[in-house]
């Protein structure tokens, strides 16, 4: 298990270190980006993998910088969370996806949409009060918002961060634990967290062949079972993984396989397609 955690966290720095660009630079010019309409959400589909049929989607900000192009969260969600506009930024990526969302919902595709938080903005007072806001505003409905979060971050502060979930839960919120797997989350803490979806990080979809199962994969899909916790899989890329993925009885899954992160209007454009 720890060779896959460290694994994992490899993955992540890389993903981190590979813009050579002047951070201080993009930290000043991150400032606003929202407002000058640099900010963009593309939407990854997330499949029931009983029925075959989009089920939800996660919401995933990118950043069109007019000079240095797409820049991915992976590189300026740090910094945003670092300089405090990880407000601004986040404000903006729940507004649009659950405008966006209101809008499937309209047009008949009452479909889930999983929104990235960090605990920085989840323990940002402000937080509560926002997301009441939009969800009031978009009229979307609390019960198809699923919020993620990283299961290192949950583990870190989980006392602070339990009583804030319990609220999300009251709303009716979906909670999410992302990167399930690379975060040393003990079971004690997991039983205490109201949480009611637990997600495959990529590092073990990654591992799933034709000839072997993966004991990790299906002792996380036994351990939420045993919870009652829905269980996705994210980074499917092979029908070999999704597969086993079928054998070992998850629930949903996502990954370029089944579609990689788009704009709206194609998310809409499948959904019609598959109706
Ligand atoms: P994450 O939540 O673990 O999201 C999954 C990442 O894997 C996304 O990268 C996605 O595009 C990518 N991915 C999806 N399918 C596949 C696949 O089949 N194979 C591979 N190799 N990768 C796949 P992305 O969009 O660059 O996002 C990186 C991270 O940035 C996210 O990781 C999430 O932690 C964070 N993030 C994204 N949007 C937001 C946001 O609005 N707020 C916050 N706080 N964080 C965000
Ligand atoms: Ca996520
Ligand atoms: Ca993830
Ligand atoms: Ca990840």
């Amino acid at each position: 298990l720890r060779m896959y955690q460290s694994k994992a966290r490899m993955l992540g720095r890389l993903g981190n270190e590979a813009v050579g660009v002047d951070t201080l630079r993009l930290e000043t010019e991150l400032r606003g980006a929202a407002g000058r309409g640099e900010l963009r959400v593309h939407y990854q589909p997330q499949f029931d993998l009983g029925t075959d049929r989009i089920v939800g989607v996660e919401a995933l900000v990118r950043w069109a910088h007019p000079e240095i192009g797409m820049i991915s969260p992976a590189t300026f969600i740090p910094l945003a969370e670092e300089s405090g506009l990880i407000r601004e930024v986040g404000a903006f990526v729940l507004g649009e996806a659950l405008r966006v969302g209101a809008g499937w919902h309209a047009v008949g595709f009452p479909i889930d949409v999983a929104v990235n938080v960090s605990v920085a903005q989840l323990s940002d007072p402000e937080f509560l009060p926002q997301l009441k806001g939009v969800l009031a505003d978009s009229r979307f409905p609390a019960a198809s918002l699923t919020i993620e979060l990283t299961e290192s971050q949950v583990v870190t502060d989980h006392t602070v961060i339990a009583g804030l979930l319990r609220e999300l839960r009251g709303l009716g919120v979906a909670i999410s634990i992302d990167d399930f797997g690379t975060g040393f989350s003990s079971l004690a803490q997991l039983q205490r967290m109201p949480v009611t979806e637990i997600k495959i990080d990529q590092a073990f979809t990654a591992e799933l062949t034709s000839t072997s199962t993966s004991p990790f994969v299906s002792g996380i899909v036994g351990l939420g079972r045993g919870l009652a916790l829905r269980v996705i899989a994210e980074g499917v890329e092979t029908d070999e993984q999704l597969q086993a993925l079928r054998r070992a009885g998850c629930d949903r899954a996502q990954g370029y396989l089944l579609g990689r992160p788009t704009d709206a209007a194609t998310i809409l454009h499948r959904l019609k397609e598959s109706a």
